[in-house]
């Protein structure tokens, strides 16, 4: 039995939550997509955990967590979270890395940041953990997969050829310090005694552990706006976010994937560039980021602000749909009981025309947003248990939203901690 969880919109909706919890029950949970560039919050009774590529079931010592294949491996990152869960008291997590992951190496980081430099005031808002560069060079077809940094001959004439090409782009369009090549094999080399512990056949474990009919979780980064083909393009991430990548990033079969649980979040949230429909800003936005997520809505790995927003129901609808979602995971609605009355956009005018179908990004810049607003229930509801249990506003902004989602609301959070969950 396959299940995945998978963000709606632009990422942060809570997915690490939902993971953690759901993963009491798993015996794998699998990262299938994106690296080191998001993180996963993570509260429970070993602490509070921000996790960049570690999968959200490590902290559960009956969970083998693995870095699928289609995840940009960044060696020293894996290793520095494993040992940082562990000095904090966490049980060593059961790890395994497929042999088919690609490594993120440092050259990507620094093309990361020299192609930002470049674009200045056009620049994507990127993290600089290198993603793009690395994407790029995989399906270019000069990347590195894991098994390649243990077969030294082939890698010192891999890293040979790869280097022509990049030290030819940093001399002659970023003017900076070229790559040597002694040096980047004995970073490779290193990589590879780092990971070695770690790293298996996926295809065949995967194989084997479906045919023993266990329970396998893959665990997705950011949301369906920022996947490249269905997201906000281009201002989106460089892998794909969607719970049908899952079956190639993970090495699963698709028809093996039963449900799809795709989290949302009460409010809006974003962080780097591109279009946000129902954003808000100044006092408003303000006091939502401070009330927002557990300690205010900050990205986990750079600590920047994130832009904020109302509900979007055009946008969080699309997001479930492209996911192909079976439930939903209905996350932070405790933060909104300080509002009077919460607005909600139900559609996005466009040149005067109002539409419910969430469009191409050219559209999406023109859209402005139509609300419909609904009263608030002004009460602190962490602490419920019972779905009936909610104040009546509360159960009809849920029931609002459900509708208008057009897939059943399954899982409410209403804190961050694991127990903070009414299941419906
Ligand atoms: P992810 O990348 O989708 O896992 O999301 P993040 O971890 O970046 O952001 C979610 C934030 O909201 C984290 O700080 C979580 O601890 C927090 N969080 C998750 N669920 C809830 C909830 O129901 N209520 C509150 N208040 N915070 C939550």
């Amino acid at each position: 039995m396959v299940k995945a969880v998978v963000g709606a919109c632009w990422g942060d909706e809570g997915k690490g939550k939902i993971t953690d919890m759901l993963a009491a029950d798993a015996d794998i949970v699998i990262r299938f997509q994106g690296g080191a560039n998001a993180g996963h919050t993570i509260v429970n009774e070993y602490g509070k955990f921000a996790l960049h590529l570690l999968p959200s079931g490590s902290f559960n010592s009956n969970v083998t967590n693995m870095i699928g294949n289609g995840v940009a491996l960044d060696i020293p990152q894996l290793i520095h979270e494993i040992e940082d869960v562990v000095s904090k008291g966490v049980p060593r997590p059961n790890i395994v890395v497929s042999e088919r992951a690609q490594v993120l190496l440092p050259y990507h980081r620094l093309f990361d940041q020299y192609e930002e430099e470049r674009l200045s005031d056009r620049q994507f808002g990127s993290t600089k953990s290198g993603i793009a560069p690395f994407f790029s060079d995989k399906f270019s077809k000069i990347g590195f997969q894991v098994w390649e940094l243990f077969e030294e001959d082939r890698l010192m004439e891999k890293i040979k050829n790869v280097l022509e090409v990049k030290n030819l782009m940093l001399e002659h369009i970023y003017h900076k310090p070229l790559i040597d090549h002694d040096e980047l094999y004995k970073t490779c080399r290193e990589y590879g005694e780092m990971i070695k512990p770690y790293v298996i056949d996926s295809v065949q474990y995967i194989h084997n552990a479906i045919k023993e009919g266990k329970t396998i979780l893959l665990e997705g980064q950011l949301g369906s706006l920022k996947d490249p083909d269905f997201g906000i393009y281009p201002m989106t991430t460089s892998s794909s976010t969607l719970a049908g990548y899952g079956a190639v990033g993970a090495g699963v079969p698709p028809y093996e994937i039963k449900e799809i649980i795709t989290v949302v979040k009460a409010y809006s949230s974003a962080v780097g560039a591109g279009a946000f429909v129902s954003e808000i800003f100044g006092d408003e936005a303000d006091e939502l980021r401070r009330r927002g997520g557990d300690g205010g809505e900050y990205g986990a790995t750079t600590g920047r602000p994130r832009r904020m927003g109302w509900f979007d129901c055009v946008a969080s609808r699309y997001g479930c749909r492209v996911q192909g979602t079976t439930a939903v995971a209905f996350t932070v609605l405790d933060v909104l009981g300080y509002l009077d009355e919460i607005p909600v956009c139900i559609g996005y005018d466009v040149d005067g025309e109002v539409t419910r179908d969430f469009p191409t990004t050219g559209k999406l810049e023109k859209a402005k947003p139509v609300y419909k607003v609904l009263p608030g229930w002004k009460t602190d509801i962490r602490g419920i248990k019972k779905y009936e249990d909610l104040p009546e506003n509360c159960r009809n902004y849920i029931e609002f939203i459900e509708k208008e989602l057009e897939v059943p609301i399954k899982i409410v959070s209403n804190g961050p901690a694991r127990e903070d969950i009414i299941m419906r």
